[in-house]
């Protein structure tokens, strides 16, 4: 799993800019076309000004646009001041230890004093946060009986069904989310459906609970003793999981047959939503394209959030999320050169503008 770094340093002191990007790709099964692939997943193939192919948008595209910036801009280099730096990390698409983070906690100058990165967020929007993930782990435990004899004992799915039902109110909870964050969430509302798809603009600002997985029971005729789900519950920029889980602890006060396992904990992430990173970024699109793209947070996580947790502004801009983790990803040819483009004229307003 190697992580690929350069740097180099322009004429003048300056800022540090970090182009960061993975080059790890979520799995293919081992029958693509079962799968739904019409494309070969492997095959880069190019059709009706598309490139097709696992990772085309997440991420070659942001990784490939961050490479050819830092082509660019070292060919300027006796133009540029401060210093850039180029992070393309292995292991991110499974959180792992050792792509960015490895990075970050052994080459702390990797963070710099702002990060540009190129997962997909769709031409429309600019990304300055990212919602957070708690994954939680459920496990209700009864003596179980025949199923006839349900005096005997409580069903654990049964009880599995009445606690889900309960959790599911979480997403109704009132939050205390701070008052710039809700104006940048609503003035992108329009973008943000048209980025993510109709109705993304109602739960961005939301807690959201999927039960991934559950599992109890041998039987039809046998009340089952035990019974285990998984919640993935997201959690908005703004708020932490202690809201959640006092919420949850007092939920599950009622449910003594119940206990609960933390599996993962990424707080939401956000950066300054009117940060100067962000208007270059809209300005060089303006200029490309003729529109600002909207600034909104992620429902998903990114590798930009370990930047923002150090307090460093990451913002991502990147290619619609055509496919991704599914089947047929791919991205417009047109769409790619314009963020090549823009990252580079971008990373080349933020180091000489100062
Ligand atoms: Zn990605």
């Amino acid at each position: 799993m190697p992580n690929i770094l350069g740097t180099f340093e322009g004429i003048s002191e300056g800022r540090h800019l970090v182009l960061n990007g993975h080059t790890d790709v979520f799995p293919v099964s081992e029958d693509p076309v079962k799968e739904g692939w019409t494309t070969d997943p492997w095959g880069g193939e190019i059709i009706d000004g598309k490139i097709y192919g696992r990772g085309s948008s997440d991420m070659k595209c942001g990784t490939s646009a961050s490479i050819w910036t830092y082509i660019f801009l070292n060919r300027l280099r006796a133009k540029i001041k401060g210093k850039l730096t180029l992070t393309c990390v292995s292991d991110e698409e499974t959180f792992g230890p050792w792509g960015d983070r490895w990075l970050i906690d052994n080459e702390p100058e990797v963070l710099g004093d702002c990060c540009l990165n190129g997962e997909p967020s769709s031409p429309f929007t600019i990304r300055y946060g990212e919602k957070g993930l708690l994954w939680l782990t459920f496990t209700v435990k009864t003596p179980g009986a025949h199923g006839a004899y349900t005096h005997v004992s409580p069903s654990a799915t049964r009880i599995a069904a009445k606690l889900i039902n309960e959790l599911g109110n979480l997403e109704n909870l009132p939050l205390n989310i701070p008052q710039d964050l809700l104006l940048a969430q609503k003035e992108a509302e329009a973008d943000f459906d048209k980025g993510m798809g109709s109705g993304a603009s109602k739960i961005i600002s939301k807690v959201t609970l999927n039960i991934g997985t559950i599992k109890g029971g041998l039987k039809t005729n046998m009340i089952p003793g035990e019974c285990t789900f998984e919640a993935d519950i997201r959690l908005p920029v703004g708020i932490e999981s202690e809201v959640i889980m006092d919420q949850i602890d007092k939920i599950l006060k009622k449910y003594p047959e119940v206990t609960m396992d933390q599996n993962k904990y990424n707080s939401p992430s956000h950066c300054d939503p009117n940060g100067e990173m962000l208007g270059i970024i809209q300005d060089n699109v303006k200029l490309l394209r003729g529109y600002r793209p909207a600034k909104v947070v992620s429902m998903g996580g990114t590798d930009a959030r370990l930047w923002r947790y150090k307090g460093i502004p990451a913002y991502v801009y990147g290619p619609f999320p055509t496919g991704m983790g599914s089947v047929d990803e791919n991205v417009p040819i047109d769409d790619y050169l314009h963020f090549v483009k823009t990252h580079a004229l971008s990373a080349y307003d933020y180091l000489n503008k100062n």
